[in-house]
């Protein structure tokens, strides 16, 4: 069967083919030494210092970047269902979230988002897409988050790039928080979330130190020794290297 999906894609049978051996252990030598190298291939691709994956799906990461990243209030660009989704996280932990809402076809515009901004001098977070699926409407996001950054460059810039990361080269310069999905560009199973970290996002990461979990310090602990803090999705992560 063919699926014309964002993601779930096809998985390629030379993919497929490399999932198929043995399940092995996650805490082991030969688990550690594909962790490592699929983590180096990760920041190669995404030319972030930091990277983490997390057994979930992309809406997982998303929510782990809120709650890690967002202290006081979130500003969201709702263009279609996945900017809705941030609106709906900050709801569901109780994030103050100003949203600025446009039709599926309108990606945010740089006034909605400096006007957002002067409105709201405790806004500490940024979310938008990179590739909004719901409508394939790609935002400006890299000038909106420069524009971000020199307004305040302590206010965290999450970008959503689950369609977008892997499709093309993403200009990271500004972006503090960059989400992948297994199951889109990287024509993998469903089950594996990526999230490429700036180094203000680490330091934020541990200051806040929140979430069981999806708690991004116990990860990057864990992850920067190669290995995770709860079963890695093993199967996943030796399809993606
Ligand atoms: C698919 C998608 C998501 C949600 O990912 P899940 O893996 O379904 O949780 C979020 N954002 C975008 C842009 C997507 O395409």
């Amino acid at each position: 069967m063919l699926l014309f999906t964002p993601g779930p894609t096809p998985v390629p049978e030379f993919v497929r083919v490399a999932m198929s051996e043995p399940t092995i252990h996650h805490r082991t030598p030969e688990f550690e030494a594909i962790f490592a190298k699929t983590r180096t291939l990760l920041k190669e691709v995404i030319k972030m210092p930091e990277v983490l994956m997390l057994a979930s799906s992309g809406t997982g990461a998303m929510e782990a970047c809120v709650t890690s990243l967002c202290a006081k209030k979130l500003l969201s660009v709702n263009s279609g269902k996945f900017g809705e989704r941030f609106g709906k996280i900050a709801k569901a932990f109780g994030i103050p979230n100003v949203e600025i809402k446009n039709a599926w076809d309108t990606p945010a515009s740089l006034d909605s988002v400096l006007e957002a901004l002067k409105q709201n001098p405790d806004i500490d977070a940024f979310c938008i897409q990179a590739c909004e699926s719901a409508g394939g409407l790609r935002h400006s996001y890299e000038i909106l988050a420069k524009a971000v950054k020199e307004f305040n460059p302590n206010i965290m810039v999450i970008v959503d790039a689950i369609t977008a990361m892997g499709v093309e080269e993403l200009d990271v310069s500004c972006v503090d928080a960059l989400i992948g999905g297994s199951q889109k560009a990287f024509m993998l199973p469903p089950g594996l979330s990526i999230i490429g970290l700036s180094q203000k996002a680490i330091e934020k990461i541990e200051e806040r130190n929140i979430g069981f979990y999806f708690n991004l310090k116990t990860e990057l602990k864990n992850q920067v020794k190669n290995t995770t803090a709860w079963t890695a999705p093993t199967t996943i992560i030796i399809g993606l290297c």
